[in-house]
């Protein structure tokens, strides 16, 4: 395979005395040297998120001296964020991701020019973000952004750093090359609705955002040097618990609707509607807004119903290591994964109250509901962490 060279580093690119220090053991190098370490300068790299995969992204690109690097965040940091996501700090919560990560990186390397996008990438805003960048990088926790990052690269002709995490398992490849496939040509649909939990409801052992964005960020810094083996046409599986990686040969689909010689998808379109799916990191929900049009109920208004002596029961459908953290006295306790199997056990003729930790499995569990013929179910909105919060603060929020 030709190896992809993205940058030409442009001969008026200089390095200081003081960058030559600072690179010293990439210069060593003769993979990199003084001619590759000019072309990292002279690189520009977007990265879509600051969050568990942007954190390591951003500092190892930063300390390796990416000339321009530009992020794409509207969140605040989150207590629950600091697990993870270790570009910000205790000191940081409520504050801007965006700030908090430029404090961070202006830091670790006061050469790279950083771009901030406080906001979030849209299909009106995509192309005009990624179009002055070399690479992209997905970090991502959705699939409505996941699937418009990669439709926006191949329609740019960007190289599309892709990672995934879930537990304990992660993905990554490089998507966007022409001798390689696109996720689409992976993936031509969404998965449905609900089947596939996010990290926020199916959780993520910390370390293991450290371990993909990493290698995303190499894969990075090599397609811009021109060295080594890039994962174009290739997906590389990692399983933590195993402590294996694997790769897998990838190709590309000859009918895919982006990436094909003949596309039938020419222009970006409506994600959210495409994966019927919002386009938030799941942590969004934690506020106990549920976007679906589904019925529901805040914490504050089941609390006055219980006490107004409303005869309800209280589903609850987290997990058992979930139910031992907190639950709501005289609540009936089935997993999401068996309520289909327990519908006996659900009485139709008092409201059934459906509860999670913030609102998004119940969301799910009462359209299953409904489609089995429940016309009793209503979602809690926010979840027993809502409830945690507003109504009885003996429980932990977790
Ligand atoms: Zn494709």
């Amino acid at each position: 395979m030709a190896l992809p060279t993205t940058v030409i580093a442009p001969s008026e690119v200089r390095l200081s005395h003081e960058e030559v220090l600072r690179y010293s053991r990439h210069l060593i190098m003769p993979e990199v040297g003084i001619e590759g370490q000019k072309k990292l300068k002279a690189a520009s790299i977007l990265l879509i998120g600051t969050g568990g995969l942007g954190s390591p992204t951003s500092m190892y690109l930063s300390a390796a001296g990416i000339g321009t690097i530009g992020l794409v965040d509207y969140d605040v940091v989150d207590f629950t964020n600091l697990q993870r996501q270790i570009i910000h700090g205790t000191k940081d919560i409520g504050r801007s991701k965006l700030e908090s990560a430029e404090e961070t990186l202006a830091d670790l390397n006061p050469f790279v020019k950083l771009v901030k996008y406080n906001v979030p990438l849209t299909s009106e805003n995509a192309l005009d973000i990624l179009k002055d960048y070399d690479i992209v990088i997905d970090g991502t926790d959705n699939f409505p952004t996941r699937y418009l990052v990669n439709d926006a690269c191949v329609m740019l002709g960007k190289l599309n750093v892709y990672g995934s995490i879930f537990r304990f398992e992660g993905q990554v490849s490089v998507f966007g090359h022409e001798e390689g496939p696109c996720y689409r040509c992976l993936f031509p649909e969404p998965p449905p609705p609900g089947l596939v939990p996010s990290c926020a409801e199916g959780g993520v052992l910390g370390i293991l955002p450290g371990t993909i964005g990493t290698l995303q960020a190499t894969e990075a810094i090599k397609l811009i040097l021109g060295i080594g083996q890039p994962l174009v046409g290739r997906l590389l599986l990692y399983d933590a618990l195993a402590m294996t990686f694997d790769t897998m040969k990838i190709r590309k689909n000859p009918k895919c609707p982006v990436c094909s010689e003949h596309p039938t998808l020419t222009e970006l379109i409506d994600y959210e509607q495409f994966c019927g799916v919002p386009a938030h990191d799941r942590s969004s929900f934690d506020n106990g807004t549920d976007v679906k049009p589904i019925p529901a109920v805040g914490v504050k208004a089941l609390k006055e119903r219980v006490a107004g002596g409303e005869k309800l029961t209280i589903l609850d459908v987290r997990e058992p290591h979930e139910w031992a953290i907190s639950k709501i006295e005289g609540s009936v306790f089935i997993p999401k994964g068996e309520v289909m199997n327990h519908l006996n056990e659900l009485p139709r003729d008092e409201t059934l109250m459906v509860l999670c930790r913030t609102g998004v499995r119940s969301g799910d569990v009462v359209r299953w509901l409904q489609d089995a013929g429940f016309t009793n179910a209503i979602n809690v909105s926010g979840g027993i962490n809502a409830w945690a919060k507003q109504i009885d603060q003996s429980l932990p929020v977790y």
